[in-house]
């Protein structure tokens, strides 16, 4: 709960506390001290001459009881109007009861002596007041607070709910630099128009030229982009004011617009300056493909369009956003004069992590065998965040060893951590662990004879942390831009590799390869309806959306027909089987070798690169001696058949 929310849970508490306290000490007291009789009785009081005076309203009779019949013998005078707070608790002196048409209460009244009048409106307000409007007057004090301050109104401290949160409202200076960010060059060499506009924004002017207000940051999470936000700031100089999309919107209608006003005054008032928005997919989702879509984030997203095009040219404030889905963003904020300018951050490439690794090593007492160039290989698809953490996790490793020197074996556990999570120290049953080495192994020598599949790095049957019973780590050679459908299969057939093992060897699949099976499956799925990879379907898209960086389910159109739903089923269902299948061939026809490496990992726990290949090697050279072997029995037998042919020949002759 951020403090926003605290105040608010605050705000009821308070108006609870305080309507209960009304309840309790005013009003329920003021109702008490009037008791409500039925009307025989009233006739019974008057019949025995113990009524004082009447007040008659509209639709009650009050009456007072004569002093002498009074608990407290107290005067009490005009009824409850007059009467004290302490009196009016003590006594039941005053009592109320239904007026009835009756059409001889005055004469009832004038023959019992009693004095009476009506006060028709003094009582109906008061009961109002009393009974309604009183109790709800510190809730209806503190709508109007939360109201005001949402509208901007003046206010802080505890009512400050339309205030934006921006990091430091003041607009943090920051201090990083492009020099802090490893392997953005592309993407500096495009924001650099930016800082220098930052710089001088007058200079801008002169020439009429007319520069982006937004700039949207796309790409997958931790590559970089709140980090290129801050140095463009940094760099310039400005103030960098920092808010997270999804803090905009909160549960009541109007706050988050509020904030986006309240944001942006404050960063009017010191411009030149940069606001970023990270996760601006929060307010910035489509309309139209957001059926969740409620008022309020409805009402931020057009405040924050209104307040881009309320900008006056070259005011000096640059508007940044951040988003790792840029296809459900919304249209209109992708138009000119809004964030008219994307700029891709990717993933980095070799060079680039060998530098991110160098930026985040560079306060490490490295040892002098580390190769920040040789990790960097190693790590392909790794986000520079994913490399930050594993310069930390290798600190920590050796931090842990009690070593002055970070080595480099701490950097490959760091990698396997990063990865596959901490090893856990649950033992797992004989049974269990035969049948994750079978599983694993599977994995394993599918990717070892499969060729143009990735490297086996290591296999373990160690459990770790994120639920594996055992990993099969593979590291590509190379950053893959482009996959072929063939490299596909490969890893498909790899993925299948495991339940393939156990199909073998225990002759029943188990629960172990549930996620292999939900990885394939997608994989075939995609290749299926987003790739056009399935030759009866032809090259057609029918998937809904791309969902590029999400790597989640892709979904089918909703527009396609069922006898094509079938087709993509059956095309899904076939790419699967032929994967398993050539797993399948692959572990029948090294077998020896699959129940040999099985054993070992048993035994060891975890096997690497080397050993594995060492198994592969081996299988290969008896084969070719065997071959050769093969070769010379039959070149043998051939010399032997020659020999007696000749022979024969010979004593023909
Ligand atoms: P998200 O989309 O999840 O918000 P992001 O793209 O904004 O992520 P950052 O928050 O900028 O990523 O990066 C997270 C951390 O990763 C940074 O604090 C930094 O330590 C590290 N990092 C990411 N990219 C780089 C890079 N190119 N150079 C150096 N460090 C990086």
């Amino acid at each position: 709960m951020d403090k926003g929310q605290k105040f608010s849970v605050w705000y009821f508490l308070i108006a609870l506390i305080v309507a209960w306290l009304f309840a309790e000490y005013i009003y329920k007291p003021y109702t008490e001290s009037k008791s409500e009789v039925p009307y025989s009785e009233f006739l019974t009081d008057l019949e025995t001459l113990a009524i004082d005076n009447v007040d008659i309203t509209e639709s009650r009779i009050i009456y007072t009881l004569k002093d002498n019949t009074s608990p407290d013998k107290r005067p009490i005078v005009g009824g409850v109007i007059l009467t004290n707070k302490k009196s009016r608790q003590q006594s039941n002196n005053v009592k109320s009861v239904v007026k009835l048409a009756d059409p001889f209460l005055i004469m009832r009244l004038s023959s019992a002596d009693v004095k009476f009048g009506g006060i028709a409106q003094r009582d109906s307000i008061m009961d109002l007041f009393m009974g309604i409007l009183l109790p709800m007057l510190p809730l209806i004090i503190i709508w109007y607070l939360i109201f005001r301050n949402m509208r901007g109104g003046a206010g802080g401290g505890i009512f400050s709910f339309g205030k934006s949160r921006a990091k430091e409202l003041q607009g943090e200076m920051t201090k990083t630099l492009f020099s802090d960010i490893g392997g953005a060059g592309e993407a500096e060499v495009e924001l650099r128009e930016i800082i220098d506009f930052l710089k001088d924004p007058k200079r801008f002017d002169k020439f009429g030229a007319k520069l982006p207000r937004g700039v949207l940051l796309v790409g997958p999470p931790g590559t970089g982009k709140t980090l290129l936000a801050k140095a463009c700031a940094g760099e310039a100089g400005v103030p960098f004011f920092f808010i997270t999309g999804s803090s905009f919107v909160e549960m009541f209608v109007g706050v988050g617009a509020a904030r986006v006003r309240d944001l942006f005054d404050q960063a009017k008032k010191k411009a030149p300056c940069i606001i970023f928005v990270d996760e601006i997919d929060a307010i910035g989702q489509s309309r139209m493909r957001n059926f969740n879509s409620n008022s309020e984030q409805e009402a931020t997203l057009n405040q924050l369009l209104a307040e881009m095009d309320g900008f006056e040219d070259n005011n000096g404030v640059v508007i940044m956003g951040a988003t790792n889905r840029p296809e459900i963003l919304d249209q209109a904020l992708l138009r000119p004069g809004r964030f008219d300018r994307q700029i891709q951050v990717v993933l980095p490439t070799e060079e680039g992590r060998e530098e991110i690794l160098r930026i985040h090593t560079k306060k490490l007492p490295l040892s002098p065998e580390i190769d920040l160039r040789s990790i960097a290989k190693v790590t392909p698809g790794f986000s520079g965040a994913d490399l930050a953490n594993i310069a930390n996790e290798a600190s920590l490793l050796a931090a842990r060893r009690k070593a002055d020197k970070v080595s480099m074996n701490d950097f490959d556990l760091a990698i396997e951590r990063v990865v596959a999570g901490l090893q856990r120290k649950t033992p797992l049953t004989p049974e269990v662990r035969k049948k994750v080495a079978y599983h694993e192994t599977g994995h394993a020598l599918v990717a070892c004879y499969l060729p143009g599949s990735d490297p086996v790095h290591k296999v373990s049957i160690i459990p770790t942390t994120k639920g594996a019973l055992g990993y099969t780590m593979q590291m590509p050679t190379e950053d893959n831009y482009i996959i072929t459908e063939q490299e596909l299969k490969t890893r498909m057939a790899v993925m299948l590799g495991g339940r393939a093992a156990e199909l073998l060897v225990f002759d029943e699949p188990s629960t172990g390869a549930s996620n292999d099976l939900e990885r394939a499956t997608e994989t075939a799925r995609r290749m299926v309806i987003e790739f056009g990879m399935s030759e009866k379907l032809g090259p057609v898209r029918y998937a809904s959306s791309s969902m590029m960086y999400l790597g989640g389910s892709t979904e089918v159109r909703n527009d396609i027909g069922e006898g094509t739903a079938e087709v993509i089923d059956r095309e899904i269902r076939r790419f699967v089987n032929e994967a398993q299948d050539s797993a399948l061939n692959i572990l029948k026809e090294h077998e020896k070798i699959l129940h040999e490496v099985a054993k070992t990992l048993q035994e060891k726990e975890v096997i690497n690169h080397e050993e594995i290949q060492a198994f592969v090697d081996k299988e290969k050279s008896q084969a070719e001696n065997g071959s050769v072997d093969l070769m010379k029995a039959t070149d043998n037998e051939n010399i032997q058949a020659e020999t007696e042919q000749v022979n024969e020949n010979i004593s023909q002759e």
